[in-house]
């Protein structure tokens, strides 16, 4: 093949939570040269986005670590290492922190990038050996009120809908999700299915997006208020009888305190808030009232709110009220982050314990126990801190040692100022990475370098529980280790580690991820590493009872045959009182600061940053003006301005554009020192995730 293939491998993309499949090309060397999509593949259908198609640059990109470092402070250089250096330094770290300051003053954050299969060993070797509560991922910081909402609509996490649920419905709100950027595959799968059946696309969204300019109607929101526009959709419909009466009784509790609760947001107050004008309101109310098949889809714009939560459970709400939930076509699908955002979810026991079992159920913490063969009280009885409890416990004093795997607060947290001088306090910071370079390190005393995601064999999940294989293309780069390696080698050096075992084999450890899922939601039981590759994903439920009846995975949850997950089997119908605990622009800070990804890049760049073809097309920050609003303050197009808030400042280049309204600006995620020296980060009640795209800010001439 030219660029000199002689080998594709199978795997699924590192990058999005589309879950695409992918193939890596390598040449006679083994180095990879090549990527291509996987025709007949479920999810993609052989095409890849821009990331996608440059992926396999990520295996030599600038920046690779090659050997384990440590020093004594971090105001010295780091000096290399050999790994029974490090490991022993970082063991002997853990054990003196927790000896001296209690079992939780170390704490570990993880990602959504690494695979099930490390996910799980990872949850056994903090849950069963060093025995630290305050262990969270950066999904916090992503799908934790996408995880709280359906928690409290369904009785659990996870999504009921699927990808062909597009090929069925009959009208799509999508709430905050830029899908043509995001999610470009999910995207492209939802214009096939238009160009075969037109059916009205509506996008809630304060920015004029590329959806948005592509929807049928366009929301723009008052940043923060959702869940009054929710609230007022529902009030329509019940006073217009548009609600699935049948469907409510059989189905749900809690109709009757949903229905006064509405009352309250009629269309013409609704508007007062939310900013939709209220025959906009109405028009779309009936269209998804009136539709036989209606589906919501979300991302961001939803969860990274003071209201992320309520406003999962708010679309919830609108769709079991109209009986849009585990039909096709008529479904909640909350669009996922990261790669693996699922699979940490699902088996990384930050929340809880493997398989969605519960910190706080006696007979699941038995139950791991005893699979694991340790004593159940080696086990909190709740979950500890989440990320964005973990920096302030940080600052007071609570924890004194970080574990940061595969993310980088520096860049993704809220007021990097704060989180700064917060990593500098620490007595003992690892950082554990395919990057060197990674903007964390700088504050770390010991650094491991990892695997990147085709240098490993596991599965990932993606948003429709499709779980989805990795082969492994190549080893590791130069010195570096598998997650996987890294954690079992830890674990040997403490007590439990010698008591838990710890297969080294990805396709070992899954087998024991399928004991444990038998029965649950999340049941793998008759999934294998190669029918996954066979069948290019599958998704769960798949039971050893699908396999013997040689069905194919389970598109939906909720059906009619499949009960919701609290006791009675009904879903929750929640009131959801608007409470408006934002910071609100003002004199000082007159402009909404709303920010984003952008198609070409991946979260903090680590990766993105260094492959020419993705950088290229946006190789530095800007933001988004509205040219009339510069127009009043002699900004010009493409010229730097500094942006302030509260917190600090940033220095970016304006680009005048109609997108975003006249009191707001949009600065992407992406770059380090920039957005989030700005964000403030108010956090959800229930989900702790915290709010990025609604601060307040003031724009000046440099
Ligand atoms: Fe990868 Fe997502 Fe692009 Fe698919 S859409 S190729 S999963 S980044």
């Amino acid at each position: 093949a030219d660029k000199g293939v002689v080998k594709w491998t199978y795997s699924t993309c590192g990058y999005c939570s589309t879950g695409c499949s992918i193939e890596i090309g390598t040449n006679a060397q083994g180095q990879p040269v090549a990527s291509r999509g996987v025709g007949g593949a479920d999810v993609n259908r052989g095409k890849l986005c821009l990331k996608g198609i440059f992926e396999y640059e990520v295996f030599e990109a600038t920046g690779r670590a090659s050997r384990p470092m440590v020093r004594d402070t971090i105001h010295e250089a780091y000096a290399p290492t050999h790994w029974d250096t490090a490991l022993d330094k970082m063991a002997s770290e853990i054990k003196r922190i927790q000896a001296k300051y209690g079992q939780d003053s170390f704490a570990i954050v993880s990602t959504g990038q690494i695979l099930t299969e490390e996910f799980y060993t990872l949850g056994k070797l903090v849950r069963g050996v060093i025995g630290t509560n305050n262990y969270d991922g950066n999904t916090t910081l992503c799908m934790a009120s996408a995880v709280s909402g359906y928690k409290r609509s369904f009785g659990s996490d996870g999504p009921p809908g699927c990808y062909e649920d597009f090929e069925h419905t009959d009208c799509l709100i999508a709430w905050g999700s830029n899908l043509p950027e995001q999610h470009p595959i999910i995207y492209w799968r939802l214009k096939e299915a238009l160009e075969k059946r037109k059916f009205p696309v509506i996008v809630v969204d304060p920015r004029v997006t590329i959806f948005a300019q592509n929807a049928d109607i366009h929301l723009p929101i008052t940043p923060g208020t959702d869940v009054v526009l929710q609230n007022a959709l529902i009030h329509v419909i019940i006073k217009e009888g548009l609600e699935d009466r049948d469907y409510i009784n059989a189905n749900t509790n809690g109709f009757d305190e949903l229905a006064k609760e509405v009352e309250n947001y009629d269309p013409t107050s609704a508007a007062k808030i939310c900013g939709i004008d209220e025959d906009t309101i109405r028009t779309v109310a009936r269209l998804y009232g009136k539709a036989k098949r209606a589906m919501s889809i979300w991302t961001m714009g939803i969860n990274q709110s003071t209201h992320g939560s309520d406003g999962v459970v708010g679309i919830n709400n609108l769709n079991l009220v109209t009986g849009n939930i585990g039909k096709p076509g008529g479904t909640s699908l909350s669009i996922t982050g990261q790669c693996n955002a699922m699979g940490t979810r699902e088996w990384s026991s930050c929340s809880g314990l493997p398989g969605y079992r519960a910190l706080e159920k006696p007979e699941d913490r038995e139950e791991i126990a005893k699979f694991w063969g340790i004593d159940p009280e080696f086990f909190p009885k709740k979950r500890g801190l989440t990320e964005t409890d973990i920096f302030p416990a940080i600052e007071t004093g609570e924890i004194k040692g970080l574990w940061l795997v595969a993310t980088n607060p520096m860049t993704s947290m809220a007021n990097t100022p704060r989180i700064r001088k917060t990593l500098e306090k620490l007595e003992c910071l690892v950082v554990q990475d395919a990057y060197y370079d990674v903007e964390s390190s700088q504050y770390a005393h010991i650094f491991l370098p990892a695997g990147i995601w085709a240098e490993k064999e596991g599965v990932f999940t993606n948003t429709e529980r499709r779980v989805n294989l990795t082969r492994q293309v190549k080893q590791p780069y130069a010195e570096s280790k598998s997650d996987m390696q890294i954690f079992n080698e830890l674990a040997k050096r403490f007590d439990n580690g010698k008591v838990i075992r710890f297969p080294e084999r990805p396709a070992d450890v899954f087998e024991e991820m399928k004991q444990l899922s038998k029965g649950r939601l999340c049941d793998i039981s008759g999934m294998s590493h190669d029918l996954i590759e066979q069948k290019r994903g599958i998704q769960w439920p798949y039971s050893e009872e699908k396999v013997a009846d040689n069905e194919n995975g389970s598109q939906r949850l909720y059906t009619e045959t499949a009960t919701f997950c609290y006791p009675d089997g009904k879903a929750k119908l929640i009131p959801l009182p608007f409470i408006n605990n934002n910071e609100i622009p003002d004199e000082q800070f007159p402009f909404w600061l709303n920010s984003g990804r952008l198609v070409e890049h991946w979260h903090t760049r680590t990766k993105t940053g260094k492959i020419g073809n993705n950088n290229k097309f946006s190789p530095i920050p800007f933001m988004e003006m509205n040219p009339d609003a510069a127009d009043e303050m002699g900004i010009k197009h493409q010229t730097y301005v500094r942006v302030t808030s509260r917190r600090g400042d940033a220095v970016v280049m304006a680009m005048l554009t109609q997108r975003v309204p006249r009191n707001m600006v949009f600065i992407p995620f992406h770059f380090f020192d920039c957005v989030n020296r700005l964000t403030l980060g108010l956090l959800d009640p229930y989900s702790r995730q915290p709010a990025f795209k609604q601060s307040a800010v003031a724009i000046e001439h440099v």
